[in-house]
């Protein structure tokens, strides 16, 4: 699971653990924007509140994660990204893990202080396509990761606006910064810096993630 707030690259970091470890990348932002393109009854209720910086209540997002969670392609092993973001959330997937036969491996927080997130989040561009997020200045788009494309579906998220922004960092402290205990009372976080260069944070995530997948296909 990847834990942190808006901008703190959780999507970057999620894509390389996909690729590298051969997860599936679960985010439960990407969901609730395919729902939402697709004008579903469940994206346009989510659509409300992400357009306001403020988290879709969590008997919907727990449903969408549950269903999520069942399909084929998750059981090879998943990275979450995005949920749990609040504690009801955190309770609820201890359940869904305990009924299928599943464990969380570890939990990876990345720290990042909200002055840079802010400036981060003002110069993100996202794949319409297959979601890949990218920076106008600390990861311009070069390749597409997927050979797909040449950066023709990048956007601009309408929650990437400054004063949306800052009700998402607002949430962030207030819903979600609580897992943080909850998990390390668990052992199972592991905090990295995520303010270093893309190169430094991505190196520190996939050698916690390394680590931890292996602990979690030894001896229970
Ligand atoms: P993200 O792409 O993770 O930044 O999520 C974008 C928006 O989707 C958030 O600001 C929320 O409105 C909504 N959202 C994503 N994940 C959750 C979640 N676990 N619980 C509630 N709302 C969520």
């Amino acid at each position: 699971m990847l834990l942190g707030a808006p901008g703190t690259g959780k999507g970057t970091q999620a894509e390389r653990l996909e690729q590298d470890l051969g997860l599936t990348h679960v985010a439960s932002g990407d969901l609730f924007r395919g729902h939402a393109q697709q004008r579903t009854p469940l994206g346009l209720q989510a659509a409300a509140y992400m357009r306001g910086g403020d988290l879709v209540p969590d008997e919907v997002t727990v449903a969408m994660l549950r269903e999520r969670l069942q399909q084929a392609d998750a059981r090879a092993g998943v990275v979450l990204d995005g949920f749990p973001r609040t504690l009801a959330q955190a309770e609820a997937l201890d359940m869904m893990m305990g009924a299928l036969a599943r464990r969380i491996a570890g939990v990876l927080y990345l720290d990042v202080p909200d002055e840079e997130l802010v400036t981060r989040l003002a110069g993100r561009l996202v794949c319409r396509e297959c979601q890949a997020p990218f920076h106008l200045q600390a990861n311009p788009f070069a390749t597409c990761p997927y050979q797909k494309c040449q950066g023709e579906h990048l956007y601009r998220r309408d929650d990437d606006n400054p004063a949306t922004v800052r009700a998402r960092l607002a949430t962030f402290h207030e819903r979600t910064e609580p897992l943080i205990r909850y998990y390390r009372d668990r052992s199972l976080l592991v905090t990295i810096r995520g303010s270093g260069t893309l190169a430094d944070v991505t190196a520190a995530t996939l050698g916690a993630a390394r680590s931890l997948a292996s602990a979690a296909l030894g001896p229970a």
